[in-house]
């Protein structure tokens, strides 16, 4: 049985449907699972999303790129390819591929989460022959506690730093886990300011119809004197810069799965760290690819070689697949050679 997933030097490619999934170079026709920097890329001639995907994807594209959208589960015929979107649980609109020819069905997974988040629809497991998994925290160290856990540390961080009479900032990816964020915390505590590349991607959000808390756009709050009590949200790459002076006296903190990480946190340097991580931990990445009943696992983009050899061990066919697929690049950053990944709108004030 052929191949329906190749890749090829410009991305993850179906020859039977002449497409590509989350290319990294410029092609015809994209599928793209979702808006983040890694997966959707300018430059193609034609794109198609999710419904609930296509407000965040146009933002990220060209002005006036041509984005094509399926609803979730609805199935398209492309060259005789059965072709379908199914929701990960990732960020808003975000997807699985599920790809059905001749009697076999491949799912590519793009990056999927397996627990609850209000910002997008849940994760869906789909039964396939081949499954290409993501494998950004694919080591047996990481662990999600519960939500609601995390949740009443961050809230009782800032009530904390306000009763002491500080701003809190909070730094976090400004597409997908900010406004996680925002979704999360307690506006009771106190006001909610935003940086501008945060509170784009939150207009975005509620365009598409998923209800955020009101938010401040930072940059219209700056002759503010008191800043205290307030929770800013800000993307990584605002850390250390003279941007947050204007604040004052402030306790910051990173949100990110790499927080687990024992050093992650000081060479953030920041306060606090909190695990809040938009893709699967360990036993969710298991737990996903044990649900699809497939025989043969692709593991992409993380640490896959422990993955795969655990699946081995375990009786998959599988192997490690190379791409240019990053996982978060704000997280990424913090474990990789590379510092300077931060995305171009991050640098925005
Ligand atoms: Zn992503």
């Amino acid at each position: 049985m052929a191949n329906l997933i190749s890749v090829t030097d410009r991305g993850l490619y179906c020859e039977q449907g002449d497409f590509f999934i989350d290319p990294w170079q410029p092609v015809v026709r994209a599928v793209i699972t979702h808006a983040h920097g890694d997966h959707a890329r300018p430059g193609s001639e034609r794109y198609l999303t999710t419904s609930q995907g296509r407000q965040v994807l146009q933002t990220r594209m060209q002005p006036g790129a041509p984005i094509d959208t399926l609803a979730y589960g609805e199935e398209l015929s492309v060259n005789g390819v059965k072709l379908s979107l199914h929701p990960a649980g990732h960020i808003l609109g975000s997807a699985q591929v599920r790809l059905e020819f001749q009697g076999q069905v491949w799912v590519v997974s793009g990056d999927y989460k397996v627990a609850p988040d209000s910002t997008c629809e849940p994760f869906t497991p789909l039964r396939c022959h081949t499954f290409i998994t993501e494998c950004t925290f694919g080591l047996p160290i990481y662990r999600w506690r519960a939500d609601s856990v995390v949740t009443d540390e961050l809230n009782q961080w800032w009530r904390t730093n306000r009763d002491e009479g500080r701003a809190s900032m909070i730094f976090a990816y400004s597409l997908g886990k900010a406004q996680r964020v925002v979704s999360c915390v307690d506006p009771a505590i106190g006001p909610l300011f935003c940086h501008g590349a945060v509170q784009r991607v939150n207009r975005d959000y509620i365009a598409s119809g998923i209800p955020l808390p009101p938010t401040t756009y930072a940059g219209a709050a700056y002759g503010r004197k008191d800043w205290k009590g307030a929770l800013i949200l800000a993307p990584p790459s605002a850390n250390g810069t003279p941007w947050m002076r204007r604040f004052g006296e402030i306790s910051t903190a990173f949100a990110s799965g790499w927080m687990q990480v024992r050093g992650a946190r000081r060479r953030r340097a920041v306060d606090r760290g909190f695990v809040i991580s938009d893709h699967a931990d360990w036993p969710g990445l298991l737990g996903a690819i044990q649900a699809t009943g497939a025989e043969r696992v692709l593991a992409t983009h993380g640490r896959t070689g422990p993955m795969v050899q655990w699946l081995r061990e375990a009786g998959y066919d599988a192997l490690s697949l190379h791409t240019e697929f990053v996982g978060e690049r704000d997280d990424v950053d913090i474990d990789a050679v590379d510092i300077d990944s931060a995305g171009d709108e991050e640098t925005q004030t």
